[in-house]
């Protein structure tokens, strides 16, 4: 079984089906807020279709309860030209209410099919929303796998069909460590790298051997990087890309020609656990940065696999000692493993 990592209460489960029923008829209902962010208090707040109130007993609640906490809202839609349905977004650690909630104040008024101004309840409160609507392989529910009245009630809770329930949270998982390695050395990372110093020669010695440094918010796990480290790594390659010293850059404020710090094993939460557990090593070490240029860089993180694997084919080889150095005996293989789920 899968470690969760990224705080999902895998007991707490509950499927939406959006966008079917009246809403589909005259695109307009108590969903048109659910996927987006509220401009009032900026939290996301969702209508429960067909009638807001969640049988929060099925959670593990008492009768008495108003709401619980830390509840994985997935919504789903049906896919075009079908019956199945498939993952357009989610809440993680959501608080989900037992009868619907007024949206009084929160700009949720809308002019419902007969043309009277309504304002819209929501049963669903959460601070993150993952928007999977423009993505390219959607998680898709066959209806007929299960009982294809699985959504005649427009919504099922965790433990209704439990091969399900793990197919969802793998590929919420993979979602979600897929995210991790973006912004794992995302803009402002690079950013703090340029105005930080490089970090001494002990702290360096050391960089393999701290220990994590996680912080945890309420959308689960990070760790905490050291900046100065990524700076040492770029000076140590005398600020040049390491996959072609002629790639030119521009010069920065700090009037250095401009890098960027990439962590060869990607800094994830699940990554540098792993490398800990394993090899008792901090990834977050100068062992691990390789200094590129944002080009390279921005392939390595966006590009199509077959170029951008033979640039990590091409750091691996630049690396491989050095991380076998401090005892990580990592193979190409097992590296361009932890970039194929990214
Ligand atoms: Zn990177
Ligand atoms: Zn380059």
């Amino acid at each position: 079984m899968k470690n969760f990592k990224n705080n999902i209460n895998t007991k707490r489960i509950i499927v939406v089906d959006l966008y079917a029923g009246s809403y589909n008829e005259k695109n307009t209902g108590h969903e048109l807020f659910n996927l987006v962010r509220n401009p009032v208090d900026s939290n996301f707040y969702g209508y429960c279709p067909p009638r807001d109130g969640i049988a929060l007993t099925k959670f593990g609640a008492s009768k008495n309860d108003e709401y619980i906490d830390n509840v994985l809202v997935v919504y789903v839609s049906k896919k075009n030209k079908s019956n199945n349905r498939e993952i357009i977004a989610f809440c993680l650690n959501a608080r989900i209410f037992k009868t619907g909630q007024s949206g009084k104040g929160l700009s949720r008024n809308f002019i419902d099919k007969d043309g009277k101004e309504v304002i819209s309840t929501y049963s669903v409160k959460s601070d993150n929303l993952y928007d999977l609507r423009n993505r390219f392989n959607k998680f898709e529910i066959k209806i007929n796998d299960y009982n294809n009245k699985m959504f005649r009630k427009q919504r099922f809770y965790c433990g209704t069909y439990p091969e399900l329930d793990i197919g969802i949270i793998d590929y919420i998982e993979s979602v979600l460590e897929q995210k991790a390695i973006l912004d794992n050395d995302d803009s402002d990372v690079q950013e703090e790298i340029q105005i930080s110093e490089p970090a001494d020669t002990e702290i360096i010695k050391k960089s393999s051997e701290k220990p994590l440094n996680i912080e945890n918010g309420n959308q689960g796990k990070i760790i905490v990087k050291d900046s100065r480290i990524s700076k040492s790594a770029l000076i140590a390659a005398n600020y040049t890309c390491s996959i072609n010293t002629i790639h030119k850059t521009f010069i920065t404020k700090q009037k250095i020609p401009y890098m960027e710090g990439h962590h060869l094993i990607p800094c994830t939460v699940t990554n540098s656990e792993y490398f800990m557990k394993k090899y008792n090593k901090n990834i977050d070490c100068i062992e691990n940065i390789v200094s590129i240029c944002p080009n390279c860089h921005r392939e390595i993180h966006y590009g199509e696999w077959k170029s951008k694997s033979e640039k990590i084919k091409l750091l691996f080889r630049k690396q491989q000692d050095k991380l076998k150095q401090i005892g990580i005996l990592i193979t190409e293989d097992e590296l361009l493993k932890l970039y194929k789920n990214g």
